[in-house]
Formats: C-alpha cells, sequence, structure tokens
C-alpha cells in the first residue's frame, strides 16, 4: 500500500490540523487521542512516512526505529505510567481494524485495562 500523504496524521505532523500535544522529538510526535478510549489514551507515531507497523519495521532505519521505541517509553514515563502500567498497541491493516494509514502506537492507561481482546 502507498503512503497516502493527506491521511490525517500526515496532516497533523503537517500542523494542517491542530493536535493536544504530548510529547515531540526529531523522530516523533506524541498526540491525545480524539476519541480516548481509556483515562489516558495517547498515539504516538513516526514523523516519516510510514502506512503501518510492517512498512516501519521493513523500511525505517534502524536509528528511527530505536528512538521511536524510545520515545514510546518515555512518552509513557512522561505521563506517569510507569509504576501503575500501561497497553501499547498497534493495528496493521483490515483485520485489526486499521482507521489511520500512518504507523502509530496507541498508550492507554489510568485504569485496569481488563482483558486484551473482548470475548468472542
Ligand atoms: P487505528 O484504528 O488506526 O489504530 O486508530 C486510529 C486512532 O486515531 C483512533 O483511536 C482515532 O480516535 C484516532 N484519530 C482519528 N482521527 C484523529 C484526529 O484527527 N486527531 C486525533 N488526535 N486522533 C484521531
Amino acid at each position: 500500500m502507498a503512503y497516502d500523504r493527506n491521511n490525517i496524521f500526515a496532516r497533523i505532523l503537517r500542523s494542517e490540523i491542530p493536535c493536544q500535544k504530548v510529547y515531540e522529538d526529531v523522530h516523533v510526535l506524541a498526540f491525545s487521542d480524539i476519541r480516548p478510549q481509556a483515562p489516558v489514551h495517547v498515539l504516538v507515531i513516526p514523523k516519516g512516512e510510514y502506512v503501518s507497523l510492517d512498512d516501519f519495521a521493513a523500511k525505517a532505519p534502524a536509528a528511527e526505529q530505536a528512538a521511536f521505541v524510545a520515545a514510546v517509553g518515555k512518552v509513557a514515563r512522561q505521563l506517569g505510567l510507569t509504576e501503575a502500567g500501561y497497553r501499547v498497541l498497534a493495528n496493521h491493516g483490515a483485520d485489526a481494524g486499521q482507521e489511520v494509514p500512518h504507523f502509530h502506537v496507541h498508550i492507554f492507561g489510568g485504569k485496569r485495562l481488563g482483558r486484551m481482546l473482548p470475548r468472542e
């Protein structure tokens, strides 16, 4: 799948759409999810153009991948979630219900999060 430069997160990165910024560095932006599904729900995205986790894992230089993982830990620490715990989730593709075609991970926290997946 080709990267769509008009996806909503690309527009947030270009500051065409506002976001509630939580963290930013040279490689990464983190901001609050617009429809939070937990008391804390933050999205972490790379600044590079990657469609999904698969694309990022296959194409991003090692330094960008390392910076991304470091930033996820840093954001969770900054949010005060590390001691109580949190969940990190990435949706790739149709079966996972990925909505936005720019790689992102969700950080959920602020309460007991329950089962990883709902019962069928
Ligand atoms: P996905 O299903 O692709 O893993 O998750 C996409 C997430 O992006 C959803 O949780 C959705 O609420 C969030 N989202 C969609 N549009 C916007 C937006 O314009 N701003 C922000 N902050 N979050 C968005």
